[in-house]
């Protein structure tokens, strides 16, 4: 997620925080990005609020709470955006911002998020019980897993938890590498 060329400096986060307000200024405001996004309902600030509190100058606010951390970079919201703005782009700016300018509080954040995205990129979908022991490795913190056992426990109940499987297995390696390509991440 570091960008090893450019040194992180207050100038720096500025002028990326600009280049994120230029992607969302001609919202309108219509409300279509929220009503769309499947993770609106866990996010503090749903995208709509979101683009707004940041052209108003909230940027703080908004790097604080987070809500880009819930997002799952489906793209509905940019396809059904009436502007065609990048919003998933935007999203994902705003991630790479936060891991820099908040390294501390974003840390959980980032690491389920780093986690999740090599779990997809390794195994062309998610594998729930890699995903998890990954993530556990990364936090390095031994009490963790007691704190999701309800939760798997659940998923368990519900059949929702799925073994290791080699099916899709590098099936979206080529994504990854385009965007890679490109510069930018998923
Ligand atoms: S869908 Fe586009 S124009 Fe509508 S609120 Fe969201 S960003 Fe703004
Ligand atoms: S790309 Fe992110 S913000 Fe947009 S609809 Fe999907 S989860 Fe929501």
């Amino acid at each position: 997620m570091r960008n090893e060329q450019t040194p992180f400096t207050l100038d720096t986060a500025q002028r990326e925080l600009e280049a994120i307000r230029e992607m969302v200024r001609p919202c309108m405001q219509c409300g279509t990005c929220t009503a769309s996004c499947p993770n609106a309902f866990a996010m503090k600030d749903p995208p709509r609020t979101l683009w707004r509190l940041l052209l108003l100058g909230f940027e703080e606010e908004v790097l604080a709470h987070g809500p880009f951390w819930m997002c799952s970079s489906c793209y509905t919201c940019a396809l059904r955006c009436p502007r065609g703005l990048p919003l998933t782009e935007a999203m994902a700016a705003l991630r790479r911002l936060a891991a820099r300018r908040f390294p501390r509080t974003a840390g959980r954040n980032a690491a389920f998020y780093e986690t999740f995205m090599d779990n997809v990129r390794r195994y062309g979908r998610v594998q729930e019980t890699a995903l998890m022991t990954s993530y556990f490795l990364a936090m390095k913190n031994p009490f963790l897993p007691l704190e999701y056992a309800p939760l798997g426990l659940r998923m368990l109940g519900k059949g929702k938890l799925h073994g290791p499987s080699a099916a899709q297995k590098g099936e979206l390696q080529p994504l990854f590498d385009k965007a890679a390509h490109k510069g930018e991440r998923p």
